[in-house]
């Protein structure tokens, strides 16, 4: 029985982050939303709906994550959820705070919604609200609670911080008593807020993440929760893949962007843009120009805006490979192992 797998990239499925505006109630300290650069403005429903046909194709399935800010402080979540679906969409997932907005819970049903992914920094009160603000664990553990009570299925989305690492192995216990489905434990970045002077002591260290990371996964899937991370360090002779070559992913903005790399999305790179209701490219140089780039260390976006994550041989050749920021191990729950 293998419980650990490296999620292969699928070139026959199109993902699509849509950030459907850019507000948000709380102002966490790894934000990574960048008004100035993804927009303010909250999209009408009508062009929700026009993007959402946009990146539809025949033939080809397709899934649906809808962002924010916030996206529940959007009134016509439920609605959007509901027209996703019924043009075709195969999963349609709301990343959230926990707040739930707009009683999208009750205006919604797991038919609609397939997973409501909740986002929580901390085990405690004190560590979470340190991180994400005062109220929100209480909020966030409330709206577990309700999604779950409804029906639903949920996700819970740790980002791992030297703020919160020590917490860290709190979390599998929790999740498998407050019923959540799967455990996304997702790494720091610099991007947004974390790019900022404070990323040398939020970000982990390789031997941090090591350590760590794995090994609460297992205990996860122990417990039969999936747990999936990002892979981050590729091992000796393993293929690097960079996603938006082989992939179909695609990270909508309301300012009309649209990025193929989410380490891009912080810059005036997108190599697409949405205009009079088409994908168009846009000018030269752009995002493309860079992931189609060769280098001995792997990732060229993540040699770019994290080098804090590489280090060199006296030779100056890499000592490891650094992975697509989108390549996840996936350790499934040990009661829903089928082989
Ligand atoms: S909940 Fe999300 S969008 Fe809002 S401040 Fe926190 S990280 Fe940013
Ligand atoms: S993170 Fe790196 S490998 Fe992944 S899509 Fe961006 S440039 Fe490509």
């Amino acid at each position: 029985m293998n419980r650990k797998r490296t999620v292969a990239f699928a070139s026959n499925v199109t993902n699509i982050f849509f950030h459907i505006l850019t507000k948000c109630n709380l102002a966490c300290r790894h934000c990574y939303i960048n008004p100035e650069q993804h927009g303010k403005n909250t999209l009408p429903l009508d062009t929700i709906t026009e993007w959402l046909k946009l990146f539809l194709t025949r033939g080809r399935d397709a899934n649906v994550i809808f962002l924010g800010g916030e996206p529940t402080l959007h009134p016509d979540l439920a609605v959007a959820a509901e027209l996703a679906k019924s043009m075709g969409y195969g999963s349609v997932t709301v990343d959230t705070n926990g707040y739930l907005f707009n009683d999208v819970v009750d205006r919604s049903t797991p038919g609609v919604i397939d997973y409501f992914s909740f986002s929580l920094d901390g085990a405690t009160r004190e560590i979470n609200d340190a991180i994400r603000g005062k109220g929100s664990y209480e909020a966030c553990t409330a709206g577990i609670r309700k999604a779950v009570s409804r029906g639903f299925s949920t996700s819970l989305i740790y980002t791992v911080s030297r703020m919160n690492l020590h917490e860290l192995e709190l979390m599998p216990e929790l999740i498998a008593e407050w019923g959540i489905d799967r455990f996304f434990i997702q790494v720091i970045g610099l991007r947004g807020k974390s790019a900022g002077s404070q990323s040398d002591t939020l970000q982990l260290t390789r031997s941090e993440w090591m350590d760590t990371i794995p090994e609460t996964a297992f205990r996860a899937s122990d417990l039969g929760i999936t747990a999936t991370y990002p892979k981050v360090y590729l091992e000796p002779g393993e293929p690097f893949e960079c996603a938006a070559l082989c992939a179909e992913n695609y990270f909508i903005f309301p300012n009309r962007r649209v990025y193929r790399c989410p380490l891009c999305e912080d810059f005036p790179i997108n190599g697409l843009r949405i205009e009079n209701d088409k994908i168009v490219e846009t000018s030269k140089i752009n995002e493309a120009d860079l992931y189609q780039l060769t280098i001995p260390e792997g990732c060229v976006m993540n040699r770019l805006v994290q080098p804090g994550n590489l280090s060199y041989h006296d030779d100056g050749t890499p000592e490891y490979r650094v992975g697509c920021c989108l390549l996840k191990e996936e350790i499934r729950g040990l009661f829903n192992c089928k082989e």
